[in-house]
């Protein structure tokens, strides 16, 4: 089996062929460097992303907010539903932490905006 991934670590976007095995890969062909094979080696064992969402606001409205490295995808229902269950309290900067260490996950959930 085959699968395309589209390298995204740099704006090449280098069309990666991942070929396996069952569950084992055999070749990783397509990349013009090592990251590209790392990043399609990550897609087919652990995808990982960056997390944008919106939390409420104290008051109305919504505030902009992002994680501060990927997340496991495959947990990323598991995250929206703890950040949904928060509301800040204005003031809050841009890169203030308004979640520390989500599920344990090591990564913050951090404010991508100001509401002051
Ligand atoms: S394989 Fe290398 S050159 Fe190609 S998109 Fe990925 S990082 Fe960029």
């Amino acid at each position: 089996m085959e699968r395309e991934i589209i390298c995204t670590s740099c704006p090449m976007g280098c069309h990666v062929t991942v070929t396996m095995e069952e569950e084992r890969i055999i070749s990783i062909t397509g990349n013009t460097c090592a990251r590209g094979e790392r990043y399609a080696r990550s897609e087919i064992t652990n995808p990982t992303r960056t997390l944008t969402t919106t939390v409420a606001v104290a008051g109305g409205g919504v505030l902009p907010v992002k994680s501060d490295a990927p997340l496991p995808k495959k947990s990323i229902p598991q995250y929206l539903e703890k950040i949904h269950e928060v509301t800040v309290e204005p003031p809050v900067l841009i890169g203030d932490v308004v979640i520390e260490d989500i599920c344990g996950s090591g990564v913050n959930i951090v404010a991508a905006q100001n509401v002051i």
